[in-house]
Protein backbone atom coordinates (compact mmCIF):
# COMPACT_ATOMS: atom_id res chain seq x y z
CA UNK A 1 0.00 0.00 0.00
CA UNK A 2 1.48 3.39 -0.97
CA UNK A 3 -0.43 5.56 1.98
CA UNK A 4 -2.44 6.82 -0.41
CA UNK A 5 -6.51 6.90 0.26
CA UNK A 6 -8.05 4.76 -1.76
CA UNK A 7 -11.93 4.01 -2.76
CA UNK A 8 -13.85 2.06 -4.41
CA UNK A 9 -16.68 3.78 -6.71
CA UNK A 10 -19.64 1.01 -7.14
CA UNK A 11 -21.59 1.45 -10.55
CA UNK A 12 -25.11 1.00 -10.14
CA UNK A 13 -28.33 1.96 -12.42
CA UNK A 14 -25.91 4.88 -12.90
CA UNK A 15 -23.63 3.28 -15.75
CA UNK A 16 -22.02 6.80 -17.06
CA UNK A 17 -19.05 8.99 -16.32
CA UNK A 18 -21.26 12.24 -17.07
CA UNK A 19 -23.23 13.79 -14.50
CA UNK A 20 -22.26 10.95 -11.52
CA UNK A 21 -22.14 12.65 -8.67
CA UNK A 22 -21.34 9.04 -6.94
CA UNK A 23 -17.93 9.32 -9.07
CA UNK A 24 -17.41 13.11 -8.06
CA UNK A 25 -17.37 12.53 -4.51
CA UNK A 26 -15.34 9.99 -4.55
CA UNK A 27 -12.78 11.97 -6.40
CA UNK A 28 -12.95 14.47 -3.88
CA UNK A 29 -12.20 11.83 -1.00
CA UNK A 30 -9.57 9.82 -2.65
CA UNK A 31 -6.50 9.41 -3.89
CA UNK A 32 -6.68 6.42 -6.38
CA UNK A 33 -10.15 4.86 -7.61
CA UNK A 34 -11.45 1.51 -8.09
CA UNK A 35 -14.37 1.19 -10.05
CA UNK A 36 -16.75 -1.83 -9.48
CA UNK A 37 -19.69 -3.50 -11.33
CA UNK A 38 -21.50 -6.33 -9.98
CA UNK A 39 -23.77 -8.38 -11.80
CA UNK A 40 -26.19 -8.98 -8.93
CA UNK A 41 -27.45 -13.07 -9.51
CA UNK A 42 -30.48 -12.28 -8.17
CA UNK A 43 -31.76 -9.84 -10.21
CA UNK A 44 -31.07 -12.20 -12.85
CA UNK A 45 -31.78 -15.68 -11.39
CA UNK A 46 -34.50 -14.96 -9.15
CA UNK A 47 -38.10 -14.93 -9.86
CA UNK A 48 -41.16 -12.36 -8.97
CA UNK A 49 -43.84 -13.77 -6.31
CA UNK A 50 -45.91 -14.52 -9.59
CA UNK A 51 -44.00 -16.26 -11.07
CA UNK A 52 -41.71 -14.25 -13.85
CA UNK A 53 -38.21 -14.08 -14.36
CA UNK A 54 -36.76 -10.86 -12.40
CA UNK A 55 -34.80 -9.31 -15.28
CA UNK A 56 -35.75 -10.49 -18.98
CA UNK A 57 -33.44 -11.08 -21.79
CA UNK A 58 -34.00 -7.65 -23.74
CA UNK A 59 -33.08 -5.51 -20.37
CA UNK A 60 -30.15 -8.34 -19.21
CA UNK A 61 -28.81 -7.84 -22.89
CA UNK A 62 -29.05 -4.03 -22.50
CA UNK A 63 -27.51 -4.38 -18.94
CA UNK A 64 -24.58 -6.56 -20.18
CA UNK A 65 -24.03 -3.81 -22.95
CA UNK A 66 -24.11 -0.34 -20.93
CA UNK A 67 -21.86 -2.27 -18.63
CA UNK A 68 -19.51 -3.05 -21.25
CA UNK A 69 -19.41 0.66 -22.54
CA UNK A 70 -18.51 2.11 -19.03
CA UNK A 71 -15.65 -0.43 -19.10
CA UNK A 72 -14.66 0.88 -22.76
CA UNK A 73 -14.71 4.54 -21.45
CA UNK A 74 -13.10 4.15 -18.71
CA UNK A 75 -10.48 1.98 -20.31
CA UNK A 76 -10.04 4.97 -22.74
CA UNK A 77 -9.51 7.22 -19.69
CA UNK A 78 -6.67 4.56 -18.71
CA UNK A 79 -8.76 3.23 -15.81
CA UNK A 80 -10.70 -0.30 -15.51
CA UNK A 81 -14.17 -1.81 -14.72
CA UNK A 82 -13.76 -4.76 -12.44
CA UNK A 83 -16.72 -7.05 -13.44
CA UNK A 84 -18.18 -9.48 -10.39
CA UNK A 85 -21.08 -11.70 -10.97
CA UNK A 86 -22.70 -12.29 -7.31
CA UNK A 87 -23.95 -10.57 -4.85
CA UNK A 88 -22.82 -6.92 -4.71
CA UNK A 89 -22.61 -6.88 -0.72
CA UNK A 90 -20.33 -10.23 -0.70
CA UNK A 91 -18.08 -9.24 -3.90
CA UNK A 92 -17.49 -5.06 -3.13
CA UNK A 93 -16.92 -5.92 0.55
CA UNK A 94 -14.34 -8.44 -0.31
CA UNK A 95 -13.01 -5.99 -2.79
CA UNK A 96 -12.85 -3.62 -0.55
CA UNK A 97 -10.91 -5.66 1.80
CA UNK A 98 -8.58 -7.11 -0.39
CA UNK A 99 -7.41 -3.40 -1.63
CA UNK A 100 -7.58 -2.13 1.73
CA UNK A 101 -9.66 0.81 0.82
CA UNK A 102 -11.40 3.76 3.16
CA UNK A 103 -14.58 3.97 1.31
CA UNK A 104 -16.91 2.60 -0.79
CA UNK A 105 -18.75 5.85 -3.20
CA UNK A 106 -21.98 4.80 -4.64
CA UNK A 107 -25.47 6.53 -5.81
CA UNK A 108 -27.86 5.86 -3.25
CA UNK A 109 -31.46 3.89 -4.48
CA UNK A 110 -34.63 3.88 -2.72
CA UNK A 111 -36.88 1.09 -3.32
CA UNK A 112 -36.74 -1.80 -0.77
CA UNK A 113 -34.49 -4.61 -2.79
CA UNK A 114 -31.83 -2.04 -3.92
CA UNK A 115 -31.94 -0.60 0.04
CA UNK A 116 -31.65 -4.29 1.42
CA UNK A 117 -28.07 -4.71 -0.91
CA UNK A 118 -26.86 -1.35 0.40
CA UNK A 119 -27.82 -1.52 3.86
CA UNK A 120 -25.87 -5.05 3.76
CA UNK A 121 -23.14 -3.87 2.27
CA UNK A 122 -22.59 -1.21 5.18
CA UNK A 123 -22.73 -3.17 7.74
CA UNK A 124 -20.42 -5.62 6.41
CA UNK A 125 -18.00 -2.96 5.55
CA UNK A 126 -18.14 -1.25 9.09
CA UNK A 127 -16.80 -4.55 10.33
CA UNK A 128 -13.61 -3.68 8.69
CA UNK A 129 -13.54 0.07 9.36
CA UNK A 130 -15.02 0.92 6.49
CA UNK A 131 -17.93 3.05 5.43
CA UNK A 132 -20.45 3.20 2.33
CA UNK A 133 -21.15 6.82 0.90
CA UNK A 134 -24.30 7.92 -0.64
CA UNK A 135 -24.29 10.17 -3.66
CA UNK A 136 -27.68 11.50 -5.23
CA UNK A 137 -28.38 12.06 -8.55
CA UNK A 138 -31.35 10.09 -9.84
CA UNK A 139 -34.07 13.24 -10.56
CA UNK A 140 -33.93 16.35 -12.08
CA UNK A 141 -34.46 17.86 -8.40
CA UNK A 142 -32.55 17.04 -5.76
CA UNK A 143 -34.20 16.93 -2.84
CA UNK A 144 -32.74 19.02 -0.75
CA UNK A 145 -34.02 22.02 -3.48
CA UNK A 146 -37.53 20.82 -2.89
CA UNK A 147 -39.72 23.59 -1.66
CA UNK A 148 -41.00 21.08 0.58
CA UNK A 149 -40.01 17.95 2.66
CA UNK A 150 -40.64 14.95 0.62
CA UNK A 151 -42.80 13.58 3.02
CA UNK A 152 -44.93 16.17 2.06
CA UNK A 153 -44.47 15.87 -1.75
CA UNK A 154 -48.04 17.10 -3.42
CA UNK A 155 -50.03 13.75 -4.28
CA UNK A 156 -51.12 15.54 -7.23
CA UNK A 157 -49.14 15.64 -10.27
CA UNK A 158 -49.88 19.01 -11.69
CA UNK A 159 -49.51 20.75 -8.21
CA UNK A 160 -46.25 19.00 -7.88
CA UNK A 161 -45.42 20.52 -11.15
CA UNK A 162 -46.56 24.21 -10.48
CA UNK A 163 -44.34 24.08 -7.39
CA UNK A 164 -41.08 22.90 -8.73
CA UNK A 165 -41.48 25.13 -11.66
CA UNK A 166 -42.50 28.21 -9.90
CA UNK A 167 -39.41 27.61 -7.09
CA UNK A 168 -36.53 25.81 -8.22
CA UNK A 169 -33.76 25.98 -11.31
CA UNK A 170 -32.63 22.69 -12.25
CA UNK A 171 -28.88 22.29 -11.20
CA UNK A 172 -26.00 21.49 -14.07
CA UNK A 173 -24.56 18.13 -14.79
CA UNK A 174 -21.78 17.64 -13.76
CA UNK A 175 -18.86 16.76 -16.53
CA UNK A 176 -17.05 13.83 -17.04
CA UNK A 177 -13.81 13.82 -14.94
CA UNK A 178 -10.66 14.79 -16.52
CA UNK A 179 -8.70 12.76 -14.74
CA UNK A 180 -9.71 9.55 -13.42
CA UNK A 181 -6.41 8.25 -11.15
CA UNK A 182 -7.31 4.75 -10.56
CA UNK A 183 -5.67 2.12 -8.29
CA UNK A 184 -2.50 -0.30 -9.58
CA UNK A 185 -4.82 -3.34 -10.45
CA UNK A 186 -2.01 -5.66 -10.66
CA UNK A 187 -3.07 -8.15 -7.82
CA UNK A 188 -6.26 -7.66 -8.35
CA UNK A 189 -8.37 -10.02 -11.11
CA UNK A 190 -10.89 -7.68 -13.11
CA UNK A 191 -13.19 -10.05 -14.08
CA UNK A 192 -14.69 -10.73 -17.39
CA UNK A 193 -17.94 -9.62 -18.57
CA UNK A 194 -20.56 -12.11 -18.02
CA UNK A 195 -22.73 -13.15 -21.53
CA UNK A 196 -26.65 -14.06 -21.40
CA UNK A 197 -25.58 -17.57 -21.77
CA UNK A 198 -23.58 -17.48 -18.78
CA UNK A 199 -26.37 -15.31 -16.97
CA UNK A 200 -28.77 -18.30 -17.89
CA UNK A 201 -30.39 -16.95 -20.98
CA UNK A 202 -31.01 -17.33 -24.82
CA UNK A 203 -30.10 -14.57 -27.05
CA UNK A 204 -33.54 -13.00 -27.67
CA UNK A 205 -34.16 -13.56 -31.63
CA UNK A 206 -34.11 -10.12 -33.00
CA UNK A 207 -37.12 -8.80 -34.16
CA UNK A 208 -37.30 -6.59 -37.18
CA UNK A 209 -40.53 -4.74 -36.28
CA UNK A 210 -39.08 -3.20 -32.76
CA UNK A 211 -39.20 0.35 -32.97
CA UNK A 212 -35.67 0.72 -32.24
CA UNK A 213 -32.48 -1.64 -31.96
CA UNK A 214 -31.73 -0.50 -28.29
CA UNK A 215 -28.57 -1.12 -27.43
CA UNK A 216 -27.33 -0.62 -23.88
CA UNK A 217 -24.46 2.25 -22.75
CA UNK A 218 -23.66 5.96 -21.89
CA UNK A 219 -22.38 6.14 -25.99
CA UNK A 220 -25.55 4.97 -27.37
CA UNK A 221 -27.75 7.24 -25.18
CA UNK A 222 -25.83 10.48 -25.80
CA UNK A 223 -26.50 9.56 -29.72
CA UNK A 224 -29.78 9.29 -29.27
CA UNK A 225 -29.88 12.86 -27.19
CA UNK A 226 -28.34 14.41 -30.03
CA UNK A 227 -30.18 12.36 -32.68
CA UNK A 228 -33.90 13.67 -31.27
CA UNK A 229 -32.40 16.84 -31.17
CA UNK A 230 -30.01 18.19 -33.16
CA UNK A 231 -29.95 15.98 -36.13
CA UNK A 232 -33.67 15.54 -36.95
CA UNK A 233 -35.33 18.17 -35.19
CA UNK A 234 -38.16 15.50 -33.77
CA UNK A 235 -37.78 17.72 -30.67
CA UNK A 236 -39.67 20.24 -32.53
CA UNK A 237 -42.81 17.81 -33.00
CA UNK A 238 -42.85 15.58 -29.51
CA UNK A 239 -46.32 17.07 -28.72
CA UNK A 240 -48.09 16.08 -31.50
CA UNK A 241 -46.05 12.76 -31.94
CA UNK A 242 -45.66 10.89 -28.49
CA UNK A 243 -49.06 9.22 -28.72
CA UNK A 244 -47.72 6.80 -31.75
CA UNK A 245 -47.12 3.48 -31.81
CA UNK A 246 -44.50 2.60 -34.98
CA UNK A 247 -41.36 3.14 -35.68
CA UNK A 248 -38.44 5.36 -33.83
CA UNK A 249 -39.03 8.75 -33.88
CA UNK A 250 -42.25 9.23 -32.19
CA UNK A 251 -41.30 9.47 -28.83
CA UNK A 252 -37.71 10.28 -27.44
CA UNK A 253 -37.37 6.50 -26.32
CA UNK A 254 -35.01 7.27 -23.86
CA UNK A 255 -36.12 5.48 -21.23
CA UNK A 256 -34.25 2.48 -21.00
CA UNK A 257 -31.24 4.85 -20.76
CA UNK A 258 -32.38 6.96 -18.03
CA UNK A 259 -33.55 3.30 -16.09
CA UNK A 260 -29.86 1.90 -15.92
CA UNK A 261 -28.46 5.32 -15.72
CA UNK A 262 -26.48 5.65 -18.93
CA UNK A 263 -27.88 9.40 -19.15
CA UNK A 264 -28.77 11.60 -16.24
CA UNK A 265 -32.20 13.63 -16.81
CA UNK A 266 -30.48 16.74 -15.82
CA UNK A 267 -28.19 15.89 -19.27
CA UNK A 268 -31.38 15.52 -21.23
CA UNK A 269 -32.52 19.12 -19.54
CA UNK A 270 -29.37 20.88 -20.38
CA UNK A 271 -29.27 20.01 -23.91
CA UNK A 272 -33.01 20.82 -24.32
CA UNK A 273 -32.21 24.44 -23.12
CA UNK A 274 -29.28 24.52 -25.94
CA UNK A 275 -31.20 23.18 -28.06
CA UNK A 276 -34.07 25.63 -27.23
CA UNK A 277 -31.65 28.62 -26.95
CA UNK A 278 -30.29 27.55 -30.79
CA UNK A 279 -32.93 26.38 -32.76
CA UNK A 280 -36.08 27.46 -30.71
CA UNK A 281 -38.69 26.69 -28.34
CA UNK A 282 -42.15 25.21 -28.52
CA UNK A 283 -44.48 23.33 -26.68
CA UNK A 284 -42.63 20.30 -28.12
CA UNK A 285 -39.41 20.79 -26.16
CA UNK A 286 -41.42 22.25 -23.08
CA UNK A 287 -43.15 18.67 -23.18
CA UNK A 288 -40.06 16.54 -23.15
CA UNK A 289 -39.57 18.34 -19.66
CA UNK A 290 -42.86 17.74 -18.60
CA UNK A 291 -42.81 13.95 -19.12
CA UNK A 292 -39.41 14.08 -17.14
CA UNK A 293 -41.44 15.56 -14.52
CA UNK A 294 -43.23 12.49 -13.77
CA UNK A 295 -40.13 10.11 -13.50
CA UNK A 296 -39.34 12.18 -10.81
CA UNK A 297 -42.95 12.64 -9.35
CA UNK A 298 -43.24 9.03 -9.06
CA UNK A 299 -39.56 8.58 -7.72
CA UNK A 300 -40.46 11.46 -4.82
CA UNK A 301 -44.19 8.98 -4.10
CA UNK A 302 -41.82 6.24 -4.09
CA UNK A 303 -40.00 8.38 -1.26
CA UNK A 304 -43.13 9.27 0.38
CA UNK A 305 -44.67 5.93 0.67
CA UNK A 306 -41.91 3.94 0.65
CA UNK A 307 -43.41 -0.14 0.10
CA UNK A 308 -46.96 0.96 -0.48
CA UNK A 309 -46.56 1.82 -4.30
CA UNK A 310 -45.53 -2.43 -4.50
CA UNK A 311 -48.78 -3.15 -2.11
CA UNK A 312 -52.31 -4.21 -3.70
CA UNK A 313 -53.78 -1.24 -2.44
CA UNK A 314 -51.20 1.23 -4.06
CA UNK A 315 -50.43 4.50 -2.09
CA UNK A 316 -54.41 4.95 -1.54
CA UNK A 317 -54.67 1.90 0.55
CA UNK A 318 -57.75 0.71 -0.69
CA UNK A 319 -57.97 -2.51 -2.46
CA UNK A 320 -60.49 -3.32 -4.45
CA UNK A 321 -62.61 -6.74 -4.11
CA UNK A 322 -62.81 -7.22 -7.45
CA UNK A 323 -59.18 -8.17 -8.08
CA UNK A 324 -58.10 -11.60 -8.49
CA UNK A 325 -55.17 -13.73 -9.36
CA UNK A 326 -56.38 -15.41 -12.14
CA UNK A 327 -53.72 -16.69 -14.14
CA UNK A 328 -55.57 -17.69 -17.25
CA UNK A 329 -56.52 -14.54 -18.03
CA UNK A 330 -53.55 -13.24 -17.14
CA UNK A 331 -51.68 -15.61 -19.46
CA UNK A 332 -53.83 -14.91 -22.56
CA UNK A 333 -53.26 -10.90 -21.81
CA UNK A 334 -49.50 -11.96 -21.59
CA UNK A 335 -49.63 -14.00 -25.15
CA UNK A 336 -51.85 -11.60 -27.08
CA UNK A 337 -54.78 -14.00 -26.92
CA UNK A 338 -57.16 -11.54 -25.47
CA UNK A 339 -59.07 -10.77 -28.70
CA UNK A 340 -59.17 -7.64 -28.70
CA UNK A 341 -56.51 -6.53 -31.75
CA UNK A 342 -55.35 -3.47 -29.96
CA UNK A 343 -54.41 -5.14 -26.35
CA UNK A 344 -53.20 -8.59 -28.62
CA UNK A 345 -51.06 -6.50 -31.21
CA UNK A 346 -49.36 -4.31 -27.88
CA UNK A 347 -49.04 -7.39 -25.40
CA UNK A 348 -47.28 -8.65 -28.71
CA UNK A 349 -45.12 -6.16 -29.06
CA UNK A 350 -43.86 -5.61 -25.37
CA UNK A 351 -43.13 -10.11 -25.49
CA UNK A 352 -41.01 -9.80 -28.33
CA UNK A 353 -39.26 -6.46 -28.05
CA UNK A 354 -39.14 -5.32 -24.39
CA UNK A 355 -40.89 -2.23 -25.49
CA UNK A 356 -44.35 -0.90 -25.65
CA UNK A 357 -45.57 2.70 -26.07
CA UNK A 358 -46.93 5.01 -23.12
CA UNK A 359 -50.05 5.12 -25.30
CA UNK A 360 -50.08 1.37 -24.95
CA UNK A 361 -49.07 0.49 -21.78
CA UNK A 362 -52.21 2.30 -20.28
CA UNK A 363 -54.61 0.65 -22.58
CA UNK A 364 -53.01 -2.82 -21.70
CA UNK A 365 -52.43 -1.89 -18.05
CA UNK A 366 -56.16 -0.41 -17.97
CA UNK A 367 -57.94 -3.66 -19.68
CA UNK A 368 -56.24 -6.02 -17.36
CA UNK A 369 -57.39 -4.21 -14.36
CA UNK A 370 -60.64 -2.63 -15.27
CA UNK A 371 -62.24 -4.60 -17.77
CA UNK A 372 -60.67 -8.06 -17.00
CA UNK A 373 -60.39 -7.57 -12.91
CA UNK A 374 -57.13 -9.29 -12.76
CA UNK A 375 -54.92 -7.47 -9.98
CA UNK A 376 -52.69 -5.39 -11.26
CA UNK A 377 -49.63 -6.69 -9.40
CA UNK A 378 -49.59 -9.14 -11.76
CA UNK A 379 -49.78 -7.29 -14.59
CA UNK A 380 -47.06 -4.81 -12.74
CA UNK A 381 -45.12 -7.85 -12.00
CA UNK A 382 -45.22 -8.41 -15.45
CA UNK A 383 -44.02 -5.45 -16.73
CA UNK A 384 -40.73 -5.99 -14.24
CA UNK A 385 -39.57 -8.56 -15.92
CA UNK A 386 -40.19 -8.09 -19.35
CA UNK A 387 -39.24 -3.98 -19.70
CA UNK A 388 -35.99 -3.07 -21.25
CA UNK A 389 -36.82 0.18 -19.57
CA UNK A 390 -38.07 -0.93 -16.55
CA UNK A 391 -37.58 1.52 -13.56
CA UNK A 392 -38.94 0.21 -9.88
CA UNK A 393 -40.68 3.92 -9.23
CA UNK A 394 -42.08 4.68 -12.76
CA UNK A 395 -43.39 0.98 -13.41
CA UNK A 396 -45.29 0.49 -10.20
CA UNK A 397 -46.19 4.04 -9.70
CA UNK A 398 -47.52 4.24 -13.21
CA UNK A 399 -49.52 0.74 -12.23
CA UNK A 400 -51.08 2.10 -9.38
CA UNK A 401 -52.16 4.78 -10.96
CA UNK A 402 -54.17 3.12 -13.80
CA UNK A 403 -55.40 0.91 -10.99
CA UNK A 404 -57.10 3.89 -9.36
CA UNK A 405 -54.95 2.94 -6.19
CA UNK A 406 -52.27 6.06 -6.19
CA UNK A 407 -52.47 9.74 -6.41
CA UNK A 408 -54.65 10.51 -9.41
CA UNK A 409 -57.32 12.71 -8.59
CA UNK A 410 -59.48 11.54 -11.47
CA UNK A 411 -62.08 8.61 -9.93
CA UNK A 412 -62.28 5.69 -11.75
CA UNK A 413 -59.90 6.50 -14.93
CA UNK A 414 -61.24 4.25 -17.78
CA UNK A 415 -59.81 3.98 -21.08
CA UNK A 416 -62.44 2.46 -23.96
CA UNK A 417 -59.97 0.61 -25.80
CA UNK A 418 -62.14 0.58 -29.06
CA UNK A 419 -62.48 4.27 -29.03
CA UNK A 420 -58.66 4.67 -28.01
CA UNK A 421 -57.68 2.41 -30.39
CA UNK A 422 -59.63 4.41 -33.54
CA UNK A 423 -57.91 7.45 -32.44
CA UNK A 424 -54.23 6.54 -31.98
CA UNK A 425 -54.60 3.42 -34.99
CA UNK A 426 -57.06 4.71 -37.18
CA UNK A 427 -56.05 2.80 -40.32
CA UNK A 428 -55.07 -0.13 -37.94
CA UNK A 429 -51.38 0.16 -39.47
CA UNK A 430 -49.96 -0.55 -35.74
CA UNK A 431 -52.70 -3.58 -35.11
CA UNK A 432 -51.70 -5.29 -38.66
CA UNK A 433 -48.09 -5.05 -37.97
CA UNK A 434 -47.92 -7.18 -34.82
CA UNK A 435 -51.13 -9.10 -35.74
CA UNK A 436 -50.45 -10.28 -39.60
CA UNK A 437 -53.54 -12.75 -39.57
CA UNK A 438 -55.99 -9.17 -39.46
CA UNK A 439 -53.60 -7.68 -42.50
CA UNK A 440 -56.73 -7.64 -45.17
CA UNK A 441 -59.45 -6.38 -42.88
CA UNK A 442 -60.10 -3.02 -43.81
CA UNK A 443 -59.61 -0.31 -41.54
CA UNK A 444 -63.73 0.53 -40.21
CA UNK A 445 -63.47 -3.34 -39.55
CA UNK A 446 -60.29 -4.00 -37.91
CA UNK A 447 -60.61 -3.22 -34.40
CA UNK A 448 -63.47 -5.07 -34.58
CA UNK A 449 -62.88 -8.92 -35.91
CA UNK A 450 -65.25 -10.31 -33.58
CA UNK A 451 -68.24 -8.48 -35.23
CA UNK A 452 -67.35 -9.99 -38.67
CA UNK A 453 -70.03 -11.95 -39.63
CA UNK A 454 -69.22 -15.74 -41.12
CA UNK A 455 -69.21 -14.67 -44.76
CA UNK A 456 -66.70 -11.80 -44.08
CA UNK A 457 -64.92 -14.02 -42.11
CA UNK A 458 -63.96 -15.71 -45.22
CA UNK A 459 -63.60 -12.92 -47.44
CA UNK A 460 -60.48 -11.49 -45.41
CA UNK A 461 -59.27 -14.78 -44.06
CA UNK A 462 -59.80 -14.44 -40.49
CA UNK A 463 -61.37 -17.03 -39.06
CA UNK A 464 -62.68 -16.22 -35.08
CA UNK A 465 -61.59 -19.24 -32.45
CA UNK A 466 -59.28 -20.19 -35.32
CA UNK A 467 -56.64 -17.98 -36.40
CA UNK A 468 -57.33 -14.95 -34.27
CA UNK A 469 -59.12 -16.08 -30.55
CA UNK A 470 -62.82 -14.87 -29.71
CA UNK A 471 -63.08 -11.85 -27.21
CA UNK A 472 -62.56 -13.02 -23.78
CA UNK A 473 -64.65 -10.21 -22.49
CA UNK A 474 -67.61 -8.70 -24.27
CA UNK A 475 -66.68 -5.85 -25.71
CA UNK A 476 -70.04 -4.35 -26.88
CA UNK A 477 -69.77 -1.65 -23.85
CA UNK A 478 -67.31 0.28 -25.65
CA UNK A 479 -69.43 0.49 -28.30
CA UNK A 480 -71.43 2.61 -26.50
CA UNK A 481 -68.81 5.15 -26.33
CA UNK A 482 -68.22 4.71 -22.48
P1 LIG B 1 -41.13 9.83 -23.95
O1 LIG B 1 -42.57 10.00 -24.27
O2 LIG B 1 -40.19 10.28 -24.97
O3 LIG B 1 -40.87 10.61 -22.58
C1 LIG B 1 -39.56 11.08 -22.22
C2 LIG B 1 -39.19 10.49 -20.88
O4 LIG B 1 -40.08 10.97 -19.88
C3 LIG B 1 -39.27 8.98 -20.80
O5 LIG B 1 -38.10 8.39 -21.29
C4 LIG B 1 -39.45 8.76 -19.30
O6 LIG B 1 -38.24 8.82 -18.62
C5 LIG B 1 -40.30 9.95 -18.87
N1 LIG B 1 -41.72 9.58 -18.86
C6 LIG B 1 -42.62 9.74 -19.83
N2 LIG B 1 -43.85 9.33 -19.41
C7 LIG B 1 -43.68 8.91 -18.15
C8 LIG B 1 -44.56 8.37 -17.17
N3 LIG B 1 -45.87 8.19 -17.41
N4 LIG B 1 -44.04 8.00 -15.98
C9 LIG B 1 -42.72 8.18 -15.70
N5 LIG B 1 -41.86 8.69 -16.59
C10 LIG B 1 -42.33 9.05 -17.78
N6 LIG B 1 -41.42 4.28 -17.80
C11 LIG B 1 -40.20 3.83 -17.46
O7 LIG B 1 -39.20 4.52 -17.71
N7 LIG B 1 -40.04 2.62 -16.83
C12 LIG B 1 -41.11 1.83 -16.52
O8 LIG B 1 -40.92 0.78 -15.92
C13 LIG B 1 -42.41 2.27 -16.90
N8 LIG B 1 -43.50 1.50 -16.68
C14 LIG B 1 -44.74 1.98 -17.04
C15 LIG B 1 -45.87 1.20 -16.76
C16 LIG B 1 -47.14 1.65 -17.11
C17 LIG B 1 -48.35 0.83 -16.77
C18 LIG B 1 -47.28 2.88 -17.76
C19 LIG B 1 -48.65 3.39 -18.15
C20 LIG B 1 -46.18 3.66 -18.03
C21 LIG B 1 -44.90 3.23 -17.68
N9 LIG B 1 -43.76 4.00 -17.94
C22 LIG B 1 -42.53 3.55 -17.55
C23 LIG B 1 -43.87 5.37 -18.47
C24 LIG B 1 -43.82 5.54 -20.00
O9 LIG B 1 -44.70 4.66 -20.62
C25 LIG B 1 -42.40 5.34 -20.54
O10 LIG B 1 -41.49 6.12 -19.82
C26 LIG B 1 -42.32 5.75 -22.01
O11 LIG B 1 -43.27 5.06 -22.78
C27 LIG B 1 -40.92 5.48 -22.53
O12 LIG B 1 -40.80 5.88 -23.86
P2 LIG B 1 -39.99 7.18 -24.23
O13 LIG B 1 -38.68 7.19 -23.57
O14 LIG B 1 -40.01 7.30 -25.70
O15 LIG B 1 -40.90 8.31 -23.56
Amino acid sequence: MSGKRRCIVWFRQDLRLHDNEALHDALKHADELLFVYVFDTRWFHAETRFGFRKTGAHRAKFIIESVEDLRQSLRAMGAELIVRVGKPEEEIYRLADEAKTSWVFCNRERTQEEVDVQDALEEKLWTIGQELRFSRGKMLYYTADLPFPVNHTPDVFSQFRKEVERYIKIRKPLPVPSDLPSADLKTINVGNMPTLQSLGYEVPEKEERTVLDFVGGESAALERLFYYLWDTDLAKTYKETRNGLVGGDYSTKFSAWLAQGCISPKRIYSELKKYEDERGKNKSTYWIFFELLWRDFFRLMGKKYDNLIFLEGGTKQEKNPAWRNDYNLLQKWIDGKTGIPFIDANMLEIKYTGFMSNRGRQNVASFLVKDLKVNWQMGAEYFESILIDYDPTSNWGNWNYVAGVGSDPREDRYFNILKQARNYDPEGTYVKLWLPELADLPSDKVHRPYCLSFDEQGKYGVKLGGNYPKPIINPKKWERGR
